[in-house]
């Protein structure tokens, strides 16, 4: 997941902003922007690509630094492609946010929001945040209870922050799924935000790291939440230590945060319905006593994890192989094996062959991959397309 910074206070927020947004590079990031607030004007820069490129062009617009808020973020898409537009913060008519994570319900809010005269300009989920706090509050003219009607009614994993010109002094902000921290500046009257400790150290020492479910809002005057679980901690004084998360080393941290990165790299990119079981024709699976998956590579291991599920689900054995072995070991082939490749193209070359050996020797076969009318979908018995 990618990165939020927020900052109000006298300092120049630019840098402040562009700073945080560097500590949290290495997380990884296809576009960034930044919002910034002064009176009531709010100027925005967003870049494609890495943070020099958003850099260059705060520098050439002759920004003359004088905000008292701003909003930063790099995005990690995940609804839209990478581009400038999609970038986030994103603008409703006098609003921005910046968002970590996804909304799932987006599809439904926009619709609604559509129907009420709304415009959208991006392919984002995010955008539906912005639209919906303006919709609340133009009804109700009343900006924290537009704010908690449209937390009300996101669905998903998000963190928040919102700024906007019908209350310019102040940072909207929530968090649920994604992380958020919020923090007391070292100098009085300034309050950060981030979404790891990274970005705050040497700037705070006093942060919440805000549990799910936890908002409100902040302003020079403080900050000012909507429940009552709120425990201050102090922040660690170490940048290296703050980055690896408290491990040693980075290896250690990429190999305990494995699950982590795995699931959010399939969040927004699975899909329930995809493969439509009611197509499969059931006599594939007559008089089969064993299942043996083979593929190469990538697939191969995504072999080795389907072969648990097949087991466990099917009560029959499965076993999987590496094509380019499978081929030249004389396996054994008996009828009652139902054979499944996976290939990405469906045109892995020993794969392929693989497939043509199992034919041959007179065994059931399916292949997964993503491309129809592919070598081996011309091959195999039935086709299980995965996009
Ligand atoms: N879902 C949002 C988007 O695609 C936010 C992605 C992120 O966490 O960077 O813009």
């Amino acid at each position: 997941m990618c990165g939020i910074v927020g900052y109000i206070g006298c300092k120049n927020n630019t840098e402040i902003l562009l700073n945080g947004l560097k500590e949290l590079e290495y997380r990884g990031y296809d576009s960034a922007g930044i919002a910034l607030l002064h009176q009531d004007k709010i100027e925005v820069y967003k870049a494609l690509g890495k943070l020099n490129n958003l850099e260059q062009k705060i520098q050439d617009s002759n920004i003359i630094n004088n905000h008292t808020l701003g909003i930063g973020h790099t995005r990690w898409a995940t609804h839209g492609k990478p581009t400038e537009l999609n970038a986030h913060p994103h603008l409703g008519e006098y609003s921005y946010v910046v968002h970590n994570g996804i909304i799932e319900n987006y599809k439904e809010l926009k619709e609604e929001l559509i129907k009420d005269g709304h415009k959208f300009v991006s392919q984002t989920d995010t955008e539906v945040i912005v639209h919906l706090f303006e919709n609340f509050n133009n009804k109700l003219n009343n900006t924290e209870q537009a704010f908690n009607k449209t937390i009300a009614k996101l669905e998903g994993a998000y963190s928040i922050l919102l700024i906007s010109k019908s209350q310019p002094e102040s940072i909207f902000f929530f968090k649920h799924g994604s992380p958020l921290i919020v923090a007391n500046g070292l100098e009085e009257d300034e309050v950060l935000f981030a979404s790891s400790d990274a970005p705050l150290i040497g700037l705070a020492n006093d942060v919440v790291y805000l549990e799910d479910g936890v908002g409100g809002i902040a302003s020079s005057n403080g900050i000012e939440f909507f429940s009552e679980n709120i425990t201050w901690a102090t922040l660690p004084t170490s940048k290296q230590y703050a980055q690896k998360d408290g491990f040693r080393f980075f290896m250690e941290k990429e190999i305990y945060e494995q699950s982590d990165v795995v699931t959010d790299a399939m969040l927004g990119r699975l899909r329930d319905d995809e493969i439509d079981f009611d197509e499969f024709d059931a006599s594939l699976i007559d008089g089969i006593g064993e299942t043996k998956i083979c593929a190469c590579g990538t697939s191969y291991h995504a072999g080795l994890t389907a072969s648990y599920l097949f087991e466990r689900l099917s009560r029959t054995k499965c076993s999987v192989e590496i094509a380019s072995e499978f081929r030249y070991k004389e396996p054994l082939m008996t009828k009652n094996t139902l054979f499944i490749v996976i290939s990405q193209s469906g045109e892995t070359a020993d794969t392929l062959e693989a497939l043509k050996m199992a034919k041959n020797a007179g065994l059931k076969s399916i292949v997964v991959c993503n491309v129809d009318n592919s070598s081996m979908t011309r091959v195999a018995d039935h086709t299980v397309l995965t996009r």
